[in-house]
């Protein structure tokens, strides 16, 4: 067998290129990523809606954003290649009290644990910052202007880039196939271009890791959960300078985007399966859900053919599945991000580097994010899910 390869990296969207970055950032000599398409990015990364926040529920949530979202807005001065990362901010709006001590309960451990720049607002405040709000329901929420927008793919081929750039390699065309153990743990990666020995592998397959895990004889609980975007055509009477905004009563969610507007809504009809097709009948449901919260949104022109599908990858808790999996020396796991994947990114290379190649990490405690807490019962929920 020619190939070789110190660790090898499968899925090369933005979690694995993430990881390789971070691995040759910390002295990796020698990266494979494989990627079964023809290009990078064909994932659900170049899918993805590219909302950055740190206004989560839990502090491992917390805690890897408060790594990725500093690790963004200096992208471009460590990396040498742009990510446009926008500040734009997060606006939770709460349509009850229920939601308001929701969010106040969250802001205090994102404040406990470091975030800066977020704030609880009162209803009034709203109303004024976005008077074409329909605000009479809107009794607060919490602000954060340090979340925002990345373009999830000039940060992934950023990421790949400097990657490559510093002696990492690249295959496209290259599926897995197949990964054969030994006595020592894993040994071979079978690939359609070749087998490759590694003694580390690295499961980056976002919706698609569970089919790579049972290569090993692992079963891993990420479920593909479809997801719709519609955008809108060029559109002037809502201000382009406004953050990510949530209406708390029904999960809608908006930001601007480009001349227009990207929308995006949980549909709760919707269930697990590898369905990618975008479903007409959304964009009817979605525009009913935009134009009672923003009543000009009932003029927002939309082209129902640029509006696209792609793939959540869930776990039971929202949470992701981090580190070497027990049972299997040299295969490690960066899978259900639930949505979260590209605002993670940076913060999962980092940890994924540290375990790689010294077997731990300070930047979270990581042991709360092992495949083990589903067989033991511990899960620990995250609930703010877009
Ligand atoms: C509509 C939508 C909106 C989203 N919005 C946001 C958001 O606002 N913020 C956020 O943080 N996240 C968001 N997400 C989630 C985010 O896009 C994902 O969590 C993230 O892209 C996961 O990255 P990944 O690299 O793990 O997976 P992917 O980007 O899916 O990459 C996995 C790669 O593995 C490859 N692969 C699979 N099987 C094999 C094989 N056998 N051999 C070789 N290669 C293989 C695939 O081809 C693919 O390129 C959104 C997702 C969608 C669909």
């Amino acid at each position: 067998m020619s190939q070789t390869a110190e660790v090898v990296i499968v899925g090369a969207g933005i979690v694995g290129s993430s990881i390789a970055y971070h691995l040759m950032a910390a002295g990796c000599r020698n990266v494979l990523l494989l990627e079964r398409e023809s290009a990078t990015g064909k994932g659900s990364t170049g899918k993805s809606m590219g909302g950055v926040r740190a206004q989560f529920s839990t502090p491992v949530s917390i805690q890897m954003s408060l790594y990725s979202i500093p690790f963004y807005s200096s992208f471009e001065e460590r990396l040498g290649y742009p990510c446009d990362y926008r500040p734009q901010g997060y606006l939770f709006c709460a349509t009850s009290d229920r939601h308001l001590a929701y969010l106040r309960t969250n802001f205090e451990k994102q404040v406990q644990l470091g975030l800066k720049n977020v704030r609880l607002v009162e209803g009034d405040e709203i109303r004024a910052m976005f008077p074409l709000l329909r605000g009479d329901d809107i009794v607060g929420g919490s602000f954060c202007t340090t979340d925002g927008f990345v373009d999830p793919y000039s940060a992934m081929n950023g990421f790949l880039t400097w990657a490559a750039d510093h002696g990492a390699t690249l295959w496209k065309n290259a599926a897995v196939t197949g990964i054969v153990k030994d006595n020592r743990g894993i040994a071979t990666v079978e690939t359609t271009r070749g087998p490759v020995a590694t003694r580390k592998v690295v499961n980056c397959c976002g919706a698609w890791a569970a089919e790579i895990a049972k290569m090993v004889g692992l079963d891993l609980p990420v479920t593909p959960l479809r997801r719709m975007l519609v955008p809108s055509e060029p559109f002037d009477q809502f201000p382009h300078t406004a953050p990510m905004i949530i209406d708390m009563s029904n999960g809608f969610h908006f930001r601007p985007e480009s001349r227009g507007f990207l929308l995006a809504w949980n549909d709760p009809e919707e269930t697990a399966g590898f369905k990618t097709e975008f479903d007409p009948a959304f964009v009817e449901k979605i525009l009913t859900c935009a134009a009672d919260r923003v009543p000009v949104f009932a003029d927002l022109p939309v082209n129902p053919k640029r509006a696209w599908a792609g793939l959540y990858e869930m776990t039971p808790d929202h949470h992701p599945i981090l580190g070497e999996a027990a049972g299997v020396p040299g295969f490690f796991l960066a899978n259900g991000f639930s949505g979260h994947g590209v605002m993670h990114a940076p913060a999962t290379g980092r940890i994924l580097s540290d375990l790689i190649l010294t077997g731990k990490t300070d930047l979270i405690d990581v042991s709360l994010l092992g495949l083990d807490r589903f067989a033991s019962g511990r899960l620990i929920h995250e609930t703010a899910v877009l």
